[in-house]
């Protein structure tokens, strides 16, 4: 078979595909392609499929299928897989980095070093321990990033539409979730009932001076409404890794926002990780080479 690898992978991957048949990473290829591996960048529309003629098998390395579609795929008998367990340590690990350099002010104390100042006085560190954390999205990773929050003596409290049941996380409502909060962290997919889920309305039921962070998707949140909640202070810091575009366009207004830690979608790169999404690849290409 023609495996056609379109976006950034471990780089042993090509290798150890090469018993499943030809592989390249050459775009051109396309049209001959009967596999095709992605992760974020790529999208495969209904056009990108139809330039596929012989596709067989689209595998999305990484969580949530947003950018394929899924449905036009399956009606023209080509499999979808994708690999939802791989990353959920990688993602978890970085929503903590996040929640860690908030409150210690990581970036301001490493930046006014290189500037030559001493802010000792300034850089008042506040402690996660005794804080609330609230999960949007109880999840596999909002759970790891529960686990990591009760290590740090945080209370953890989540809303999910669909888990009625948790050992570790105090299942809420969403407004109570939002009204109890130090920190909110989002880890939704992006459906038509999560996109936009936080807006001016719903950050107006949020303490004042909450920490919001988001390694989920960037169209989750409204970022005009986002900027305006930083500007007032109504939101102290918004903490990201994802956009409503990769890269977000010069306009987006989170960049010109005060009180930002800004990362390009980096939620899943790890290297481990990147080996684990090549091990579930590998399986996945067996059974299908079997069935
Ligand atoms: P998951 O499916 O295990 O968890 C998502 C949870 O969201 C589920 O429990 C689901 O019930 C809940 N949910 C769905 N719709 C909801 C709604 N309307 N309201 C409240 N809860 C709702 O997925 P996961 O592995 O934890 O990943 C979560 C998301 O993280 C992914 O969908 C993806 O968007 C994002 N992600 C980002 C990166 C990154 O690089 N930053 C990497 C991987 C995943």
């Amino acid at each position: 078979m023609n495996i056609l690898i379109s976006d950034a992978f471990d780089p042993s991957l090509p290798n150890r595909l090469k018993k499943f048949g030809q592989v390249t990473d050459d775009a051109s290829k396309l049209p001959e392609a009967d596999v095709v591996l992605i992760r974020s960048k790529t999208k495969c529309t209904k056009e990108y499929i139809d330039n596929a003629p012989n596709l067989k098998l689209i595998i999305r390395g990484g969580v949530g299928l947003d950018n394929v579609d899924a449905e036009y795929a399956k009606k023209k008998g080509i499999a979808v897989y994708n690999t939802p367990d791989a990353s959920s340590v990688a993602v978890a690990e970085l929503t903590f980095a996040m929640m860690l350099a908030v409150p210690n002010w990581l970036i301001e104390a490493h930046n006014t070093m290189m500037a030559g100042k001493w802010a000792k006085k300034e850089l008042k560190r506040t402690e996660l321990m005794g804080k609330t954390l609230g999960l949007i999205g109880t999840g596999r990773i909002g759970s790891e990033v529960a686990k990591r929050a009760l290590a740090f003596g945080m209370t953890v409290i989540g809303y999910d539409k669909y888990v009625t049941k948790s050992d570790t996380i105090k299942l809420k409502s969403l407004n109570e979730v939002l009204a109890e909060s130090d920190y909110i962290s989002l880890h939704v997919p992006l459906t038509d009932e999560t996109k936009g889920m936080i807006n001016k309305q719903t950050i107006g039921k949020m303490k004042d001076g909450v920490v919001l962070i988001n390694t989920g998707r960037g169209k989750c949140i409204v970022e005009e409404d986002i900027a305006e909640a930083l500007k007032s202070g109504k939101i102290k810091t918004y903490a990201t890794d994802v956009w409503c575009s990769d890269p977000p366009a010069d306009t987006c207004p989170i960049l010109k926002a005060p009180n930002v830690l800004l990362a390009p979608h980096i939620g899943a790169s790890t290297n481990e990780n990147l080996l684990r999404i090549g091990d579930t690849i590998v399986n996945i290409l067996e059974n299908f080479q079997q069935s």
